[in-house]
């Protein structure tokens, strides 16, 4: 098929130009001077984005998954109790990773569409007087359902109640999007993947682990190997690995974050959270609701579109892919079928975002809901229009 294709689903995401060329090179030796200077640079540019000081940036060749397992077996012991918030299917998988490891997990249930409740994390963790709990898992921005968590709210309510236990975020899919700050927020581990916000090809997991975290893995954690973050960190010091890291992605990663700082992290939240809102009017405009029902906690970085009862999001995700090339995010766990998701974030402009939508038009209508074609479109451009201070002519304007 003629032309780019459209990845939206949210995350893997569309890597720019400039990150596959820095990683067509020829393979860096891992036990040489050139490839130490380039983790140094990594993991300080990691830090910037976690807005972190206090943290340590630790990467493992894997995927986000990979890096829920670092973040349990590094700091928890089987038969440890985890409180887990669950408002999607990454928070279901996260609570399952715990539980597959050893942990006695614990669930607060939170309807899919809406925020953790950082009022029912104070109620459970103030009623553990014995401080039996040792961690609180939350999903800051959960990709099933497209909502946003407050994690600064979280840890307040940790706090409120006095309670030890370690906050472990994932990260997954707000890193590089979205706001996220590590040390304000007193996250003891976060955990990322390279293929979201970072713009990278599938392959990394990013972790920051804070001191209370490192501390819990120097006195106790799991029987591990590969994914003990300890020999990680002492190697990194001197720029290298305790195994062959994944160099062409590293690469890749740096490009990464020269984009991300030549933008700004500033501007880039900015414009998540600009082009979220135009998706937003757009799905407004075909009357459709989205998922997530509280205005607060709409997510920058994707959006949940609910299709009408006997439509199958399946058939319309397939669609698209096969006549469009357009890619959008299917259902997942409960919401198979029932939802699609369009994924708007990464390497990505407004422009891009109405060509997405007038595809998804098209998609809808042979689908066979009758939105007018352009009405999402239009909302969206007349979003955009008020948002960028673009007044109708002044861009043709004489100087
Ligand atoms: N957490 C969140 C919020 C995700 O969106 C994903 C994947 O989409 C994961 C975890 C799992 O990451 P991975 O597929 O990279 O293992």
């Amino acid at each position: 098929m003629p032309g780019r294709p459209f990845l939206q689903v949210p995350g893997p995401t569309n890597v720019p130009e400039r990150i596959l060329r820095a990683m067509a090179q020829p393979v860096l030796d891992h036990r040489g001077a050139e490839f130490a200077a380039l983790t140094r640079e990594l993991l300080d540019g990691l830090k910037r984005v976690f807005q972190t000081t206090a943290g340590t940036v630790v990467l493992f060749p894997g995927s986000g998954t990979a890096g829920w397992e670092a973040a349990i077996v590094n700091t928890l012991s089987s038969g440890d109790r985890v409180l887990a918030a669950v408002n999607g299917q990454f928070g279901t998988l996260f609570a399952q990773c715990a539980q597959a490891l050893g942990m006695e997990v614990e669930e607060i249930a939170i309807p899919w569409g809406a925020a953790v409740s950082p009022a029912a994390i104070h109620e459970r963790l103030a009623a553990d007087r014995a401080h039996t709990i040792k961690a609180v898992l939350v999903v800051h921005n959960e990709t099933s359902t497209g909502v946003t968590s407050d994690v600064a709210a979280v840890r307040a309510a940790m706090d409120a109640a006095r309670h030890p236990a370690l906050l472990l975020v994932d990260a997954v899919s707000s890193l590089g999007s979205i706001d996220f700050r590590f040390d304000e927020w007193g996250v003891d581990v976060a955990v990322c993947g390279s293929q979201k916000g970072l713009m990278l090809p599938p392959g990394t997991a990013i972790l920051c682990v804070g001191p209370g975290a490192l501390a819990a893995g120097e006195r106790g954690g799991s029987p591990r190997y590969f994914l003990d973050w300890r020999p990680v960190i002492a190697q990194n010091r001197d720029g290298f690995f305790p195994y062959t890291p994944a160099t062409s992605l590293l690469l890749g990663m740096r490009e990464a974050l020269h984009l991300l700082f030549e933008e700004g992290l500033a501007r880039v939240f900015a414009r998540h959270t600009r082009l979220a809102e135009g998706v937003r009017r757009a799905v407004r405009a075909w009357e459709l609701p989205i998922l997530c029902g509280d205005a607060q906690s709409h997510s920058p970085t994707l959006t949940a579109v609910v299709l009408p009862e006997g439509m199958d999001s399946g058939r319309l995700i397939a669609w698209a892919a096969a006549h469009l090339h357009l890619s959008l995010g299917a259902g997942l766990g409960k919401l198979r079928g029932r939802v699609f998701r369009i994924g708007h974030l990464g390497w990505l402009n407004e422009v891009e975002v109405l060509g997405v939508l007038g595809g998804v038009e098209i998609a809808l209508n042979v689908a066979g809901l009758q939105v007018p074609p352009g009405s999402g479109v239009s909302a969206c451009a007349s979003w955009f229009l008020r948002s960028m201070r673009v007044t109708a002519g002044e861009g043709a304007q004489k100087s």
